[in-house]
């Protein structure tokens, strides 16, 4: 059966864990130099509307170690600078016989659409400030290979949550899997109605990662944010920045986490980033293992 990967927010739990333990057997694979299932008779486009480093990278790698083939689509030489429509262009790549689709776009909501009329599994690589599944999924691997389980565990999710799809699709996997998210940053930077995402708000950075075990820093969404929503980098950064200062407010052995691209200085200083607490390497390695769970998945197993 396949499937399309498109938000955490309406994936049961056991879907979840089980991409979950699909990924720990992916890598556990690998890292022994063990046989992976060969997807060889899968051609992926990748789409990438909006720029990327480490998800367009890990997905070409998760394919490779599929031994899928990636057909890259960038979208400054494509016939959309033309006028095409993206379902045109969906339906164009439908009946080149591209079997998958991953795709980020500025808009939320894209990859839904292009789900409608591809046919085939559109997996969503970041979609405006909607979601990031496949992000949540690596950082809920990282956990997991630090904490052994999430039950319990206090999660603060700091920095520009409104903008983030970052923050909305780990606050959903965190707290279907039992963890205590806290949502801290300056007001504006907070969703307007906190109801509609799990989570208690704090605008206090010592109160919301007071007691924390796991420490997720965002980075400012500038490209998303209105002007005037803080009032200046250097005043965020002494309020809100996870440095040696603050982290001490957190429980002894806290992870620190970043999705990236990191902006030093201003929601991380440069110690932490580089520091024992920090896993931010291993969230961009587990990155590869969780996608190639989610190629699987999402084509429903399938081998050839
Ligand atoms: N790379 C992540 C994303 O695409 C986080 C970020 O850009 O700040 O959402």
């Amino acid at each position: 059966m396949n499937r399309n990967l498109i938000a955490i927010r309406t994936m049961p739990n056991d879907e979840i864990t089980g991409l979950l333990d699909l990924a720990a057997e992916f890598k556990a694979k690998i890292n022994a130099g063990e046989d992976v299932p060969s997807m060889k008779k899968t051609v992926i486009g990748l789409l990438f509307f909006e720029n990327s480093t480490r998800t367009r990278v890990s997905f070409e790698q998760a394919a490779f170690y599929l031994g899928m083939r990636s057909s890259n689509f960038a979208t400054s030489a494509s016939s959309m600078t033309k006028g095409e429509t993206l379902k045109d262009t969906i339906l164009t790549l439908r009946h080149e016989r591209i079997n998958g689709l991953v795709m980020r776009h500025k808009s939320s909501g894209a990859p839904m659409l292009a789900a409608k009329h591809f046919g085939g599994p559109v997996l969503n690589a970041g979609d405006g400030q909607h979601e990031h599944p496949t992000q949540a999924l690596a950082d809920a691997l990282t956990i997991l290979e630090r904490k052994t389980s999430l039950e319990g565990l206090n999660v603060s999710i700091v920095g520009d949550v409104e903008h983030s799809r970052v923050a909305r699709s780990n606050a959903w996997l965190l707290d279907k899997l039992g963890a205590n998210v806290r949502l801290v940053g300056p007001r504006t930077l907070l969703p307007p109605h906190p109801s509609m995402l799990p989570g208690e708000c704090y605008d206090e950075l010592e109160e919301g990662i007071s007691g924390a075990d796991v420490i997720i820093c965002l980075r400012l969404q500038r490209e998303r944010m209105a002007e005037g929503m803080i009032s200046s980098i250097g005043e965020y950064a002494s309020l809100y920045q996870i440095n040696a200062d603050t982290l001490r407010f957190a429980n002894p052995g806290c992870l620190v986490m970043h999705p990236g691209p990191i902006n030093r200085g201003v929601e991380i200083d440069d110690v932490t980033a580089d520091g024992d607490s920090a896993v931010i390497n291993q969230q961009v390695e587990n990155g590869v293992f969780v996608r190639m769970a989610a190629f699987y998945w999402c084509f429903g197993g399938q081998q050839s």
